[in-house]
């Protein structure tokens, strides 16, 4: 299966992704997890993409179109896999059909997690606070100010992405406000249908 997590951050598309990853034992691909494992190793491409992230901006294109492809040669993602974070340009969602068609491939189901952006910052708190809770490092990027800015990326460049696969008839609409469980099995009832 070859499935697309669409949603603003904050939306949960990495629980939802975690949890079809143990249903499904297909592969999670998030370039944030790609690109903040560069970061930690200090990879040239994590020293490009560090300032930008911490900033809550996009990396380039260039090097997130090429982490992609990279794993996707990868053994692991040939039975399939789940894009968390990726497409998150039209460029980046062209790159992707590219990539798919050249392996005669195809998307199953490309799903946005639709949710309250007024709420979503409220979560992120959440999301912080309990991380905090656990002993854990919060990310530098759930940093209000910081996620202020991940969210205007969103609008400016990403929201426009769920409508390029409307026009192909291909996305499918969650309820992402909906409590995890709600959504887990919405995503399930969607998959049961392609
Ligand atoms: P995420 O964990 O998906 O929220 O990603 C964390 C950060 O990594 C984002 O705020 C961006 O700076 C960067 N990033 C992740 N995926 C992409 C992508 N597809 N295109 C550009 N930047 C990305």
């Amino acid at each position: 299966m070859r499935l697309i997590l669409l949603g603003p951050p904050g939306a949960g598309k990495g629980t939802q992704a975690q949890r079809l990853v143990a249903r499904h034992g297909i592969v999670q691909l998030s370039t944030g997890d790609m690109l903040r494992a560069a970061v930690a190793a200090e990879t040239p491409v994590g020293l490009k993409a560090k300032a930008v992230m911490e900033a809550g901006g996009l990396v380039s294109d260039d090097v997130v179109i090429g982490i992609i492809a990279e794993r996707l040669e990868h053994a692991d993602a040939q039975k399939g896999f789940i894009l968390d974070g990726f497409p998150r340009t039209v460029a980046q969602a062209e790159a992707l059909d590219h990539m798919l068609a050249d392996k005669g491939l195809k998307l199953d189901a490309v799903i946005e997690l639709v949710v309250d952006q007024a709420l979503l910052t409220d979560r992120i708190m959440r999301r912080a606070e309990e991380t905090k809770a656990r002993g854990e490092p919060v990310r530098k990027d759930d940093d209000p100010e910081v996620f202020r800015h991940r969210l205007e990326a969103y609008n400016r460049d990403t929201a426009i992405v769920a409508p390029y696969y409307a026009a192909r008839g291909q996305l499918q609409q969650i309820d992402g406000m909906q409590p995890i469980d709600e959504v887990t099995k919405a995503i399930s009832e969607v998959l049961e249908t392609v």
